[in-house]
């Protein structure tokens, strides 16, 4: 975005979104708004939730499908199709977190059916018109309207059971959206308002919640920043940091959120000296100097039980140099051109878990 003359596009989809404590008592209302025969998709980890959705939907619900995995395989949309016809669905209500959503929007993609999500981490899939599907070991994504969720609740108390360590790096994962939103090529004066806001409220929240995982101010705090990222995910283009995770998580099995959590100081050391305004746009939000940037993020993690370094996430040294060779190959948008060998210095950086 050029700043000075305020020349942008600004493109959003429209979604509604329902905000509180306590907003799942609106599900009925808001499905009946949707469609009269709902199935409610969850994990098998969370088939209670999926249960008391049910229970709450009554009559408007037809199924409870507890299957939803992680990368979303196709082979489960498959089988979450033969349901969807059996029992002729025109809704479905994804009670979880990414991978929940990633199953109903692969389901959507295929029927058109609306979603009704209601979320329960930080990842912020809900707010997105982006898709995700595994097939043959390999993870392809794309952007179609279908997928993007029609009605989200966010209600806090759901997230009170996210144990703390996932808490703060699903919440980390969340605040990259935001960070690279703010030097995106294509960041509007709204998206990055948004981001900035977004990364206040998780900095905010996310030591609380640590320390207390039911503060349900604490929770609220997060999750609005959590709704604000995913938002502005939705509307401008992501650049490094989300280069270098989609290659950790694609190519090397790396875990999403911790991967996110470690790569994100790294990644913002990086782009520090070409990004001045978003810089000062997080510095503003985490109360720190522009210089402690990429410092301030680490002590997050690093203060409330997260991970800091690759290695210990068990990444191997070895690696080091493929991982710099597949992360420079095709490269997004980056405010600093992204060279090999600086990006493989930064990997080892985060490798090592070294101040940034
Ligand atoms: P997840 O959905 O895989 O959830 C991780 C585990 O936590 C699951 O077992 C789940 O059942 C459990 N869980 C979820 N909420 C819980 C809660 N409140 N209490 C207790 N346990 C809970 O993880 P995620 O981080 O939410 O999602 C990651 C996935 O989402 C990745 O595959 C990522 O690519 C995708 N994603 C997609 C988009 C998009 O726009 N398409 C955006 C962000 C993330």
């Amino acid at each position: 975005m050029n700043q000075d003359s305020f020349d942008f596009t600004y493109s959003a989809l429209p979604s509604r979104v329902l905000f509180g404590n306590g907003r799942l008592s609106s599900l009925p209302h808001e499905a009946a708004q949707l469609g009269s025969r709902a199935l409610v998709l969850a994990t098998p980890y969370q088939a209670d939730l999926a249960n008391q959705v049910a229970e709450l939907l009554g009559d408007l619900c037809v199924g409870v499908h507890a299957k939803a995995v992680q990368h979303v395989p196709y082979s489960t949309i498959e089988e979450a199709m033969g349901m969807v016809t059996a029992i002729s669905a025109d809704l479905l209500i994804a009670a979880g977190g990414g991978s929940t959503i990633g199953l109903a929007k692969g389901i959507a993609l295929e029927t058109n059916l609306p979603i009704l999500a209601i979320p329960t981490t930080y990842a912020g899939s809900e707010m997105t018109h982006i898709w995700g599907i595994s097939r043959d070991g390999r993870k392809t994504t794309g952007r179609n309207p279908v997928v993007k969720p029609k009605t989200v609740i966010y209600d806090p108390e759901l997230i009170i059971s996210l144990p703390p360590t996932l808490s703060i790096t699903s919440g980390i994962n969340a605040m990259a959206h935001a960070v690279e939103a703010l030097y995106a090529e294509n960041a509007n004066p709204i998206s990055s308002m948004m981001a900035e806001e977004s990364i206040r409220s998780l900095a905010a929240g996310l030591p609380l919640v640590a320390q207390a995982p039911n503060n349900l101010d604490a929770r609220s705090s997060t999750l609005y920043g959590a709704w604000l990222a995913a938002t502005v995910l939705d509307q401008v283009g992501m650049a490094l940091h989300h280069k270098l995770c989609h290659t950790l998580g694609g190519s090397f099995g790396m875990p999403h959120a911790e991967t996110h959590t470690v790569i994100l100081p790294y990644a913002t050391a990086y782009n520090h000296s070409q990004a001045p305004q978003a810089m000062t746009a997080i510095s503003r939000a985490l109360s720190c100097d522009v210089a402690d940037v990429p410092n301030a993020i680490q002590t997050i993690s690093r203060n409330n039980g997260g991970p800091v370094s690759l290695k210990e996430l068990g990444f191997r040294a070895e690696d080091l140099d493929k991982a710099a060779d597949i992360a420079t190959q095709n490269p997004y948008y980056n405010p600093r051109p992204v060279l090999r060998d600086d990006i493989r210095e930064l990997l080892k950086n985060a490798y090592h878990g070294h101040p940034c």
